[in-house]
C-alpha cells in the first residue's frame, strides 16, 4: 500500500471519518554544491521519493491534535497557547505555527496523522520534510497563499530558533519549491533558484554508509570560521565573492588550511554552476565528473569525509555505468549520492552493496530515486 493510501486509513482509525486531505512535503539529496550554503554560494539539491505525509482535518477551534504513525504517538496544541517544551517531533510543528503567526497569518486548528519514509537523521533531510509539511498543513486549513520561499524560511526558522539545529536554508527550499524530473539550482544568497532538468537515461541512486556523524558541531564552526578568515584575507563578506581568478592568484600568501578550505568552497561554487549548465543541455558523463571532483575536493580540501564515504565512493565508482559519485551532506558520515545510466542501476545497487558490505562488514542502505515535486496537496 502507497504511505498516501495508509496514512488515510490511519487517520480513519485515529480520528474516524475522512481526512479533508492529504499533503505530502519530500527529504533531499544535494547532487553538488557542497558547504558552499553558508558562502552565499551555490547548491542544487533534487527532491527525492521520500516524503511526510499528513493526513488532515479542519476543526473549527484552535487546537492541533496530531498522531505520528511512525512512533505511534499523539501529541496536541493550542494556537492561542504553547511554548517549547522537551526535545520532541510536535516541537518542530509548534516552530513552523510560531513562524506562521510571526507572519501575522490567521491559524486554524486541525487535526492530522503523520507518516514518512524519509530516513530520520541519515542526512536526507527528514526534518525539513516535516517543516514544510506541516507549513502545508496550515495553509490548507487556514486557507492562506503558499509562498514557497517564504514558507521555506518558516521551516528554517522553525529548526533554526525553535528546534535549536543550525542548518541552512537549502533543505528547506527544496522540500518547498522543488519539481518532478528537475533538481534545483539555488542561489542562497538572493533565495533565487532555477530548476534544472535532469538528463534523460541516468538515475541518481542514494547510499547511506550506516556511519553517522560524530564530532561534526565542532568540524563545522571550525570549518565556518576558517572561510570567515579566508574572507577577512580577501575583504569580502562572504567566499561566493571571491572570483576563481583572485583566489589562484593570491592563494599561497594565505595559510595552509585555510587555503585548502577556501579553495574547495570557491571551486565548489563553480563546479555547482556548470553542473546545472551540463544538465541542462543533457550532458551526463561530465555532470557524473564535477560529482567525482566534488568528492576529491570535500575529501582532501575541506577535509569532511569519513572512511565509509570514501570506501562506497570508490566502490560506486569501479562499477560499471557509474558515472560520477561523491559524499553528500555535511560529512562525516552518512550518504553518498552516485549517477547511474538507467539500464545498470540493478545491477549497481546489488554490487555496491555486496561490496560495501564484505569490506566493512555494515550493510549500507541504497535508494534509487527520481526528483519530484515540493511540498504539495495530493490530489484525491
Ligand atoms: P534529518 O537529517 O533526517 O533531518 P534531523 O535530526 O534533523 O534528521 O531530524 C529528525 C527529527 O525530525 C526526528 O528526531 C523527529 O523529531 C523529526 N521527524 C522526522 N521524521 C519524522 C516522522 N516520520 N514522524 C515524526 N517526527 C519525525
Ligand atoms: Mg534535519
Amino acid at each position: 500500500m502507497t504511505l498516501e493510501k495508509k496514512v488515510v486509513e490511519e487517520f480513519r482509525k485515529y480520528f474516524g471519518g475522512e481526512p479533508d486531505e492529504v499533503v505530502r512535503a519530500p527529504g533531499r539529496v544535494n547532487l553538488i554544491g557542497e558547504h558552499t550554503d553558508y558562502n552565499g554560494g551555490f547548491v542544487m539539491p533534487m527532491a527525492i521519493n521520500r516524503a511526510m505525509f499528513m493526513a488532515i482535518r479542519y476543526r473549527s477551534d484552535k487546537e492541533v491534535h496530531l498522531l505520528s504513525a511512525d512512533f505511534h504517538q499523539p501529541a496536541r496544541f493550542r494556537l492561542d497557547d504553547f511554548k517549547y517544551l522537551k526535545p520532541h517531533w510536535v516541537e518542530y510543528i509548534k516552530g513552523v505555527a510560531n513562524g506562521l503567526q510571526k507572519r501575522k497569518l490567521p491559524l486554524q486548528g486541525w487535526e492530522g496523522v503523520m507518516l514518512g519514509d524519509v530516513p530520520r537523521g541519515s542526512g536526507l533531510s527528514s526534518s525539513a520534510a516535516l517543516e514544510l509539511a506541516a507549513a502545508k498543513a496550515f495553509s490548507e486549513v487556514s486557507n492562506f497563499p503558499w509562498d514557497p520561499v517564504d514558507m521555506a524560511v518558516v521551516g528554517q526558522e522553525a529548526e533554526n530558533d525553535w528546534v535549536g539545529v543550525n542548518c541552512g536554508i537549502m533543505d528547506q527550499m527544496i522540500s518547498s519549491c522543488g519539481q518532478a524530473g528537475h533538481a534545483y539550482l539555488l542561489d542562497c544568497r538572493s533565495l533565487e533558484g532555477r530548476h534544472v532538468p535532469l538528463p534523460d537515461g541516468v538515475k541518481v541512486v542514494i547510499l547511506d554508509t550506516g556511519t553517522r556523524r560524530g564530532l561534526v558541531d565542532s568540524a563545522y564552526n571550525e570549518r565556518r570560521q576558517q572561510c570567515e578568515e579566508a574572507c577577512e584575507f580577501f575583504g569580502v563578506a562572504l567566499l561566493r565573492d571571491v572570483r576563481p581568478e583572485t583566489f589562484f592568484a593570491k592563494a599561497d600568501q594565505l595559510p595552509e588550511l585555510t587555503r585548502k578550505r577556501a579553495r574547495h568552497v570557491i571551486t565548489e561554487d563553480q563546479r555547482t554552476l556548470e553542473a546545472a549548465e551540463v544538465m541542462a543541455a543533457g550532458n551526463a558523463e561530465r555532470l557524473g565528473e564535477l560529482m567525482d571532483q566534488s568528492h576529491v575536493s570535500l575529501r582532501d580540501d575541506f577535509e569532511v569525509s569519513n572512511d565509509a564515504l570514501n570506501e562506497m565512493v570508490e566502490i560506486s565508482r569501479a562499477q560499471p555505468g557509474c558515472l560520477g559519485a561523491r559524499m553528500t551532506g555535511a560529512g562525516f558520515g552518512g550518504c553518498a549520492v552516485a549517477l547511474v545510466q538507467s539500464d545498470a542501476v540493478d545491477v549497481f545497487a546489488e554490487n555496491v552493496m555486496a561490496n560495501y558490505n564484505r569490506e566493512t562488514k555494515t550493510e549500507p542502505a541504497v535508494y534509487v530515486t527520481e526528483a519530484t515535486q515540493g511540498a504539495c496537496r495530493l490530489e484525491k
